[in-house]
Protein backbone atom coordinates (compact mmCIF):
# COMPACT_ATOMS: atom_id res chain seq x y z
CA UNK A 1 0.00 0.00 0.00
CA UNK A 2 1.18 3.26 -0.76
CA UNK A 3 0.25 6.74 1.27
CA UNK A 4 0.31 9.73 -0.53
CA UNK A 5 1.13 12.34 2.35
CA UNK A 6 0.78 16.49 1.69
CA UNK A 7 3.81 18.15 3.42
CA UNK A 8 7.49 16.52 3.54
CA UNK A 9 8.41 17.81 7.21
CA UNK A 10 9.26 15.73 10.04
CA UNK A 11 5.72 14.50 10.97
CA UNK A 12 5.83 12.91 7.33
CA UNK A 13 8.86 11.19 8.00
CA UNK A 14 8.04 9.55 11.61
CA UNK A 15 4.79 8.94 9.16
CA UNK A 16 6.70 6.43 7.56
CA UNK A 17 8.81 5.41 9.94
CA UNK A 18 6.21 4.05 11.96
CA UNK A 19 4.30 2.25 8.74
CA UNK A 20 7.37 0.49 6.45
CA UNK A 21 7.21 -1.82 9.46
CA UNK A 22 3.79 -2.52 8.75
CA UNK A 23 4.79 -3.10 4.95
CA UNK A 24 3.46 0.88 3.79
CA UNK A 25 5.23 2.76 1.45
CA UNK A 26 4.71 6.37 1.18
CA UNK A 27 5.35 9.12 -1.46
CA UNK A 28 5.12 13.00 -0.15
CA UNK A 29 4.43 16.36 -1.79
CA UNK A 30 6.55 19.27 -0.81
CA UNK A 31 7.70 22.50 -2.40
CA UNK A 32 11.20 21.97 -0.68
CA UNK A 33 13.43 19.62 -2.77
CA UNK A 34 15.23 19.15 0.71
CA UNK A 35 12.35 17.84 2.95
CA UNK A 36 13.64 15.54 5.49
CA UNK A 37 10.50 13.10 5.26
CA UNK A 38 12.26 12.53 1.46
CA UNK A 39 14.76 9.98 3.26
CA UNK A 40 11.87 7.79 4.05
CA UNK A 41 10.19 7.89 1.07
CA UNK A 42 9.66 9.09 -2.92
CA UNK A 43 9.11 13.04 -2.80
CA UNK A 44 7.63 15.24 -5.56
CA UNK A 45 8.84 18.07 -5.57
CA UNK A 46 5.49 21.12 -5.94
CA UNK A 47 3.46 23.66 -4.12
CA UNK A 48 0.54 22.79 -2.40
CA UNK A 49 -1.99 23.72 -4.84
CA UNK A 50 0.15 22.49 -7.66
CA UNK A 51 -2.60 20.79 -9.83
CA UNK A 52 -0.06 18.50 -11.28
CA UNK A 53 1.96 17.58 -8.69
CA UNK A 54 -1.21 16.33 -6.72
CA UNK A 55 -2.49 14.41 -10.12
CA UNK A 56 1.30 12.61 -9.53
CA UNK A 57 0.14 11.96 -5.93
CA UNK A 58 -2.76 10.94 -6.17
CA UNK A 59 -1.98 8.76 -9.38
CA UNK A 60 0.69 6.50 -6.95
CA UNK A 61 -1.11 6.84 -3.64
CA UNK A 62 -4.31 4.42 -2.59
CA UNK A 63 -5.09 6.62 0.14
CA UNK A 64 -4.05 10.54 0.70
CA UNK A 65 -3.39 11.98 3.98
CA UNK A 66 -1.45 15.50 5.29
CA UNK A 67 0.93 16.30 7.89
CA UNK A 68 0.06 20.26 8.13
CA UNK A 69 -3.37 21.79 8.66
CA UNK A 70 -3.15 24.54 5.82
CA UNK A 71 -3.47 22.55 2.56
CA UNK A 72 -6.31 24.38 0.63
CA UNK A 73 -9.66 22.37 2.07
CA UNK A 74 -10.28 22.51 -1.65
CA UNK A 75 -7.31 20.32 -2.54
CA UNK A 76 -8.45 17.75 -0.41
CA UNK A 77 -12.25 17.95 -1.63
CA UNK A 78 -10.60 17.32 -4.94
CA UNK A 79 -8.17 15.10 -4.40
CA UNK A 80 -11.08 12.58 -2.98
CA UNK A 81 -13.10 12.34 -5.92
CA UNK A 82 -10.15 9.93 -7.00
CA UNK A 83 -8.80 8.73 -3.97
CA UNK A 84 -9.80 8.54 -0.18
CA UNK A 85 -8.47 11.50 1.93
CA UNK A 86 -8.25 11.39 5.43
CA UNK A 87 -8.53 13.30 7.43
CA UNK A 88 -12.02 14.71 5.85
CA UNK A 89 -11.99 18.00 4.30
CA UNK A 90 -14.46 19.23 6.18
CA UNK A 91 -12.33 18.74 9.13
CA UNK A 92 -9.88 20.49 7.94
CA UNK A 93 -12.04 23.66 6.62
CA UNK A 94 -12.99 23.92 10.07
CA UNK A 95 -9.60 23.71 11.72
CA UNK A 96 -8.42 26.08 9.46
CA UNK A 97 -10.33 28.91 10.91
CA UNK A 98 -10.12 29.85 14.60
CA UNK A 99 -13.59 31.34 14.49
CA UNK A 100 -15.48 28.20 13.22
CA UNK A 101 -12.84 26.18 15.69
CA UNK A 102 -14.68 28.03 18.38
CA UNK A 103 -18.22 27.50 16.93
CA UNK A 104 -17.10 23.54 17.05
CA UNK A 105 -16.12 23.78 20.66
CA UNK A 106 -19.90 25.29 21.70
CA UNK A 107 -21.59 22.90 19.49
CA UNK A 108 -20.24 19.76 21.66
CA UNK A 109 -20.52 21.51 24.55
CA UNK A 110 -16.71 22.32 25.36
CA UNK A 111 -15.70 25.42 27.24
CA UNK A 112 -13.11 27.87 25.51
CA UNK A 113 -12.07 31.64 25.94
CA UNK A 114 -14.94 34.06 25.20
CA UNK A 115 -13.87 35.96 22.39
CA UNK A 116 -14.93 37.93 19.45
CA UNK A 117 -14.29 38.39 15.86
CA UNK A 118 -12.87 41.46 15.05
CA UNK A 119 -11.95 43.42 11.40
CA UNK A 120 -10.73 47.12 13.06
CA UNK A 121 -9.39 48.88 15.83
CA UNK A 122 -13.05 50.00 16.46
CA UNK A 123 -14.20 46.26 16.85
CA UNK A 124 -10.99 45.95 18.58
CA UNK A 125 -11.69 48.28 21.11
CA UNK A 126 -15.69 47.18 21.18
CA UNK A 127 -14.01 43.87 21.76
CA UNK A 128 -11.78 45.31 25.05
CA UNK A 129 -15.31 46.49 26.35
CA UNK A 130 -16.80 43.79 26.27
CA UNK A 131 -14.17 40.76 27.30
CA UNK A 132 -11.67 43.75 29.20
CA UNK A 133 -7.92 43.64 29.05
CA UNK A 134 -5.20 41.46 28.45
CA UNK A 135 -6.53 40.13 25.32
CA UNK A 136 -5.00 37.60 23.03
CA UNK A 137 -5.73 38.15 19.23
CA UNK A 138 -5.22 35.86 16.49
CA UNK A 139 -5.54 35.29 13.29
CA UNK A 140 -8.03 33.28 12.22
CA UNK A 141 -6.34 31.50 9.86
CA UNK A 142 -2.66 30.29 9.34
CA UNK A 143 -1.23 30.92 12.40
CA UNK A 144 1.01 28.47 13.85
CA UNK A 145 3.92 28.62 17.01
CA UNK A 146 2.60 31.73 18.39
CA UNK A 147 2.92 33.21 14.89
CA UNK A 148 -0.08 35.19 13.99
CA UNK A 149 -0.75 36.34 17.38
CA UNK A 150 -0.66 39.48 19.98
CA UNK A 151 -1.66 39.69 23.65
CA UNK A 152 -3.10 43.60 23.61
CA UNK A 153 -2.64 44.83 27.24
CA UNK A 154 -4.65 48.27 27.24
CA UNK A 155 -6.50 50.43 24.95
CA UNK A 156 -3.40 52.46 23.66
CA UNK A 157 -1.96 48.74 22.76
CA UNK A 158 -5.20 48.42 20.13
CA UNK A 159 -3.00 50.99 17.94
CA UNK A 160 -1.47 49.20 15.40
CA UNK A 161 -2.81 45.35 16.14
CA UNK A 162 -4.58 45.26 12.97
CA UNK A 163 -2.28 46.79 10.80
CA UNK A 164 0.19 44.26 11.55
CA UNK A 165 -1.89 41.09 12.00
CA UNK A 166 -4.60 41.68 9.52
CA UNK A 167 -8.38 42.22 9.50
CA UNK A 168 -9.39 38.60 9.74
CA UNK A 169 -9.02 38.19 13.15
CA UNK A 170 -10.79 37.22 16.70
CA UNK A 171 -10.25 38.65 20.32
CA UNK A 172 -10.04 36.49 23.13
CA UNK A 173 -10.06 36.64 26.90
CA UNK A 174 -6.22 35.93 28.56
CA UNK A 175 -6.84 32.47 30.08
CA UNK A 176 -4.88 32.72 33.22
CA UNK A 177 -3.96 29.14 32.81
CA UNK A 178 -2.62 26.61 35.61
CA UNK A 179 -0.99 24.55 32.76
CA UNK A 180 -1.36 23.73 29.10
CA UNK A 181 -2.27 20.61 27.94
CA UNK A 182 -3.61 18.36 25.31
CA UNK A 183 -5.48 15.11 24.60
CA UNK A 184 -4.46 13.01 21.31
CA UNK A 185 -7.46 10.28 19.79
CA UNK A 186 -7.66 8.69 16.80
CA UNK A 187 -11.14 7.31 15.10
CA UNK A 188 -11.19 4.90 12.30
CA UNK A 189 -14.24 4.80 9.94
CA UNK A 190 -16.35 2.32 11.39
CA UNK A 191 -16.01 4.41 14.30
CA UNK A 192 -13.58 3.25 16.53
CA UNK A 193 -11.93 5.15 18.86
CA UNK A 194 -8.34 5.27 20.70
CA UNK A 195 -7.64 7.89 23.05
CA UNK A 196 -4.00 8.92 24.11
CA UNK A 197 -3.24 9.43 28.43
CA UNK A 198 -2.95 13.48 28.13
CA UNK A 199 0.15 15.38 27.86
CA UNK A 200 1.33 18.35 29.59
CA UNK A 201 2.78 20.97 27.31
CA UNK A 202 5.80 23.52 28.02
CA UNK A 203 5.46 26.55 25.34
CA UNK A 204 7.82 29.43 25.33
CA UNK A 205 7.67 32.49 22.20
CA UNK A 206 4.49 30.21 21.36
CA UNK A 207 6.53 27.25 20.63
CA UNK A 208 6.35 23.64 22.32
CA UNK A 209 9.25 23.26 23.88
CA UNK A 210 8.56 19.85 25.98
CA UNK A 211 5.57 17.65 26.54
CA UNK A 212 4.95 15.21 29.18
CA UNK A 213 2.65 12.13 28.98
CA UNK A 214 -0.20 12.26 32.24
CA UNK A 215 -0.81 8.13 32.91
CA UNK A 216 -2.10 9.15 36.53
CA UNK A 217 -5.69 10.01 36.00
CA UNK A 218 -6.98 8.77 38.93
CA UNK A 219 -8.40 11.52 41.51
CA UNK A 220 -7.98 13.74 38.16
CA UNK A 221 -11.43 14.44 36.37
CA UNK A 222 -10.26 16.94 34.10
CA UNK A 223 -8.70 13.82 32.24
CA UNK A 224 -11.69 11.96 31.73
CA UNK A 225 -13.42 14.96 30.72
CA UNK A 226 -11.13 15.91 28.21
CA UNK A 227 -11.41 12.53 26.83
CA UNK A 228 -14.98 12.48 26.36
CA UNK A 229 -15.15 16.35 24.56
CA UNK A 230 -11.93 14.64 22.03
CA UNK A 231 -14.60 11.93 21.55
CA UNK A 232 -17.28 14.13 21.15
CA UNK A 233 -15.37 16.68 18.16
CA UNK A 234 -14.24 13.31 16.37
CA UNK A 235 -17.65 12.00 16.05
CA UNK A 236 -19.03 15.32 15.01
CA UNK A 237 -16.80 15.36 12.54
CA UNK A 238 -17.06 12.03 11.32
CA UNK A 239 -13.08 12.36 11.61
CA UNK A 240 -10.94 9.60 10.54
CA UNK A 241 -7.35 9.88 11.39
CA UNK A 242 -5.48 11.17 14.90
CA UNK A 243 -6.86 14.80 16.05
CA UNK A 244 -4.89 17.10 18.60
CA UNK A 245 -7.18 19.18 21.09
CA UNK A 246 -4.65 22.11 23.39
CA UNK A 247 -6.66 23.06 26.11
CA UNK A 248 -5.48 25.40 29.11
CA UNK A 249 -6.44 23.79 32.50
CA UNK A 250 -7.62 26.24 35.08
CA UNK A 251 -8.79 25.50 38.75
CA UNK A 252 -9.59 22.49 37.39
CA UNK A 253 -11.90 23.43 34.44
CA UNK A 254 -10.58 23.16 30.69
CA UNK A 255 -10.61 25.37 28.16
CA UNK A 256 -10.10 24.27 24.48
CA UNK A 257 -8.15 26.15 22.59
CA UNK A 258 -7.10 25.00 19.33
CA UNK A 259 -7.22 21.56 17.39
CA UNK A 260 -5.09 20.24 14.68
CA UNK A 261 -6.54 17.60 12.42
CA UNK A 262 -3.35 15.40 12.33
CA UNK A 263 -0.60 14.19 14.49
CA UNK A 264 1.05 16.95 16.77
CA UNK A 265 3.91 17.39 18.62
CA UNK A 266 2.39 16.71 22.19
CA UNK A 267 2.09 13.31 20.98
CA UNK A 268 5.82 12.69 19.58
CA UNK A 269 6.22 10.65 22.97
CA UNK A 270 3.82 7.92 22.41
CA UNK A 271 6.52 6.79 20.01
CA UNK A 272 7.80 4.69 23.20
CA UNK A 273 5.89 5.92 25.88
CA UNK A 274 2.78 4.09 24.30
CA UNK A 275 1.60 0.85 23.01
CA UNK A 276 1.04 2.07 19.97
CA UNK A 277 2.78 5.40 18.46
CA UNK A 278 0.17 8.32 17.42
CA UNK A 279 1.67 8.06 13.93
CA UNK A 280 0.88 4.18 14.07
CA UNK A 281 -2.48 4.53 14.82
CA UNK A 282 -2.91 7.47 12.05
CA UNK A 283 -2.22 5.08 9.85
CA UNK A 284 -4.11 2.22 11.15
CA UNK A 285 -6.86 4.61 10.89
CA UNK A 286 -6.79 6.02 7.49
CA UNK A 287 -5.97 2.33 6.27
CA UNK A 288 -9.71 0.67 7.47
CA UNK A 289 -7.32 -1.24 10.03
CA UNK A 290 -7.84 -1.97 13.78
CA UNK A 291 -6.29 0.63 16.39
CA UNK A 292 -3.53 -0.33 18.39
CA UNK A 293 -3.70 0.37 22.26
CA UNK A 294 -3.43 3.84 23.11
CA UNK A 295 -2.31 2.86 26.79
CA UNK A 296 1.34 4.31 28.29
CA UNK A 297 4.02 2.23 28.81
CA UNK A 298 5.18 4.42 32.45
CA UNK A 299 6.38 8.06 32.13
CA UNK A 300 7.34 9.60 29.31
CA UNK A 301 8.79 13.04 28.60
CA UNK A 302 9.85 14.49 25.15
CA UNK A 303 11.92 18.04 25.13
CA UNK A 304 12.06 19.71 21.27
CA UNK A 305 15.25 20.31 20.04
CA UNK A 306 15.19 23.23 18.62
CA UNK A 307 17.78 25.26 16.64
CA UNK A 308 20.46 22.94 17.81
CA UNK A 309 21.70 19.50 17.96
CA UNK A 310 23.48 18.13 21.03
CA UNK A 311 26.01 15.60 20.92
CA UNK A 312 24.29 12.40 20.24
CA UNK A 313 27.17 10.37 22.52
CA UNK A 314 25.84 12.85 25.41
CA UNK A 315 21.87 11.96 25.49
CA UNK A 316 22.43 8.31 24.59
CA UNK A 317 24.11 7.99 27.66
CA UNK A 318 21.31 8.52 29.30
CA UNK A 319 19.37 5.63 30.37
CA UNK A 320 16.09 5.93 28.71
CA UNK A 321 16.66 8.15 26.56
CA UNK A 322 16.20 8.18 22.68
CA UNK A 323 17.03 10.56 20.21
CA UNK A 324 15.45 11.70 17.07
CA UNK A 325 17.14 14.01 14.34
CA UNK A 326 14.98 15.59 11.48
CA UNK A 327 17.99 15.89 9.46
CA UNK A 328 17.24 18.92 9.03
CA UNK A 329 20.32 22.17 9.34
CA UNK A 330 19.51 23.57 12.46
CA UNK A 331 18.54 27.50 12.35
CA UNK A 332 17.14 29.88 14.73
CA UNK A 333 13.96 28.68 16.34
CA UNK A 334 13.52 25.29 13.73
CA UNK A 335 12.88 21.96 15.42
CA UNK A 336 15.68 19.74 14.24
CA UNK A 337 14.79 17.02 16.64
CA UNK A 338 13.27 15.82 19.92
CA UNK A 339 14.79 13.50 22.78
CA UNK A 340 12.16 11.42 24.36
CA UNK A 341 12.84 10.22 28.06
CA UNK A 342 11.18 6.58 29.16
CA UNK A 343 11.05 5.75 33.16
CA UNK A 344 8.84 3.11 34.91
CA UNK A 345 8.51 5.72 37.49
CA UNK A 346 7.87 9.45 37.86
CA UNK A 347 11.04 9.41 40.10
CA UNK A 348 13.05 7.79 37.20
CA UNK A 349 11.67 10.57 35.02
CA UNK A 350 13.10 13.68 37.15
CA UNK A 351 16.47 11.36 37.49
CA UNK A 352 16.33 11.40 33.72
CA UNK A 353 15.25 14.61 33.32
CA UNK A 354 18.29 16.39 35.87
CA UNK A 355 21.01 14.83 33.35
CA UNK A 356 19.30 16.05 30.29
CA UNK A 357 19.44 19.32 31.76
CA UNK A 358 23.66 18.65 31.65
CA UNK A 359 23.40 18.52 28.07
CA UNK A 360 25.06 21.15 25.78
CA UNK A 361 22.70 22.11 22.90
CA UNK A 362 18.93 21.02 25.31
CA UNK A 363 16.79 23.32 26.88
CA UNK A 364 14.26 22.20 29.49
CA UNK A 365 11.32 24.10 30.64
CA UNK A 366 12.22 26.34 33.81
CA UNK A 367 8.98 24.01 35.44
CA UNK A 368 9.29 20.61 36.20
CA UNK A 369 6.63 18.45 35.07
CA UNK A 370 3.37 19.26 37.28
CA UNK A 371 2.05 15.86 37.64
CA UNK A 372 -0.35 15.69 40.49
P1 LIG B 1 -2.08 28.98 19.86
O1 LIG B 1 -1.43 29.35 18.55
O2 LIG B 1 -3.50 29.35 19.94
O3 LIG B 1 -1.83 27.54 20.21
O4 LIG B 1 -1.31 29.83 20.96
C1 LIG B 1 0.08 29.66 21.24
C2 LIG B 1 0.32 29.83 22.71
O5 LIG B 1 -0.07 31.14 23.14
C3 LIG B 1 -0.50 28.88 23.58
O6 LIG B 1 0.10 27.63 23.67
C4 LIG B 1 -0.54 29.64 24.89
O7 LIG B 1 0.68 29.48 25.58
C5 LIG B 1 -0.66 31.09 24.45
N1 LIG B 1 -2.10 31.47 24.36
C6 LIG B 1 -2.91 31.37 23.28
N2 LIG B 1 -4.17 31.78 23.56
C7 LIG B 1 -4.17 32.17 24.85
C8 LIG B 1 -5.16 32.69 25.74
N3 LIG B 1 -6.42 32.93 25.34
N4 LIG B 1 -4.80 32.96 27.02
C9 LIG B 1 -3.53 32.76 27.44
N5 LIG B 1 -2.54 32.28 26.65
C10 LIG B 1 -2.84 31.98 25.37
Amino acid sequence: MNIGVIGGGQLGRMLALSGIPLGATFTFLDPSSDACAGATGELIVAPYDDAAGLKKLADVSDVITYEFENVPSATAEVLSKTVPVWPPAGALAVMQDRAREKELFAEVGMPAAAYREVDSDHALRDASEELGFPLVVKTRSEGYDGKGQMVVRDTPGIKGVVDKLGANLIAEEFVEFDREISVIAARTEAGDIAVYPLSENHHREGILRASFSLPDESGWPVAAEAKEYVTRVLEHLNYVGVLAIEMFEKDGKLFGNEIAPRVHNSGHWTIEGAVTSQFENHLRAITGRPLGSSEAIGYAGMVNLIGAIPEPIDVLSIPGAQLHLYGKEPRPGRKVGHITLLAFTREGLEVGLGRLAGVAGVTLPEERPGHK
